[in-house]
């Protein structure tokens, strides 16, 4: 062993920490996202079976069929591009006045909040599979820690973790950005339908074809969901290991640092890529997020590793074999 100066606690010995058996997925999260994904799939079909017996019912009028014109329907969905939808426009004449047609809009948006808000902002539906995440993070960080300190093993306990105020204040913080970006997918999504609603009603075109573009466009939303759902997981995940991380070096003088794994999978962005086998400050790790939308499909993991005083990583061969790895995938890339 190589001799460096310790602190006391330390002394003791370090121990490797724990990379994640499946190399693909470092923060071990694809079967808690795809839990989510089924849900809110279940969400998308339960909003499409209810408007579907809406317009059955309130977008009635006659077809015509001397008037009929190829035309186009531009449909948006906040930050990405519109996208055109070829429809059959003047083949419809709705009898609807302007206050059905509100009372409409109202009803779209409700079924989209009982869906997408289901619980309110006090017991989103979201927010169960976050603090999960939460949880598993501190869990993950806590069995990492103990592992490659016996110091940290003997002074810390995960109960006491998860009942720290620190802790609790996190969760609740979690839960009011979580809250907010479901807030953001119902209300684009409204927008969204409400074009669709006006404009067909408006240029005639059929309630077939119409209903067809709106299921169209609630998967795109669904899309939309999908992505958030698994920042908002794996985020809260990464988020909790930061702060253990944190939080152990202010409580015991350990000198820790964030171990950056990426998936090294094919789609892989080259940056993210490149931390893979490296060591940084939680506050590099948060800049990183915070920027680039690299929160955004990140499949990265950055795991408490005790460091030497210089701040280089102790487990010498762990490090060697990490960068091995990041070679081989620059390589390949
Ligand atoms: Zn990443």
């Amino acid at each position: 062993m190589i001799p460096f100066p310790m602190i006391p606690e330390q002394k003791t010995r370090i121990g490797t920490p724990i990379i994640p058996r499946n190399k693909k997925d470092p923060t071990q999260s694809a079967r808690q996202v795809s839990r989510m994904f089924n849900d809110i799939e279940s969400r998308y079909l339960d909003v499409k079976r209810r408007l579907k017996a809406l317009f059955d019912v309130r977008m009635t009028g006659r077809e015509r069929v001397d008037n009929c014109q190829q035309s186009w329907l531009m449909c948006n969905n906040e930050d990405a591009e519109p996208t055109l939808y070829q429809v059959n426009a003047g083949t419809y004449i709705y009898d609807m006045t302007a206050a059905q047609l509100a009372d409409l809009l109202q009803v779209v948006q409700t079924i989209l909040d009982d869906a997408l808000l289901d619980g309110g902002s006090q017991n989103l539906w979201a927010l169960s599979y976050v603090a999960a995440e939460y949880e598993r993070g501190t869990h993950a960080a806590y069995t990492n820690l103990a592992v490659q300190s016996s110091a940290y093993a003997s002074q810390t306990t995960l109960v006491a973790l998860l009942s720290t105020a620190v802790y609790q204040n996190q969760i609740a913080s979690a839960f009011i950005s979580t809250y907010s970006d479901w807030k953001g997918i119902s209300d684009s999504a409204r927008a969204d339908l409400a074009n669709i609603i006006a404009d067909a009603i408006g240029r005639g075109i059929n309630p077939r074809e119409t209903a067809s573009i709106i299921s169209k466009r609630l998967d795109v939303s669904m899309g939309r969901a999908k992505t958030i759902a698994q920042t908002e997981q794996v985020g809260a995940l990464r988020q909790a290991q930061w702060n253990e991380t944190d939080w152990a070096s202010e409580r015991l003088g350990l000198r820790a640092g964030l171990m950056w794994l990426s998936a090294l999978k094919a789609t892989t962005r080259s940056w993210h890529a490149a931390r893979h086998g490296h060591v940084y400050t939680t506050e590099e790790v948060r800049n990183f997020y915070a920027e680039n939308g690299n929160r955004y499909n990140c499949y990265c993991s950055q795991i408490p590793c005790l460091l030497n005083q210089d701040g280089s990583i102790y487990n010498e061969g762990l490090a060697e074999r990490l960068a091995k790895e990041r070679k081989e995938w620059a390589d390949a890339a």
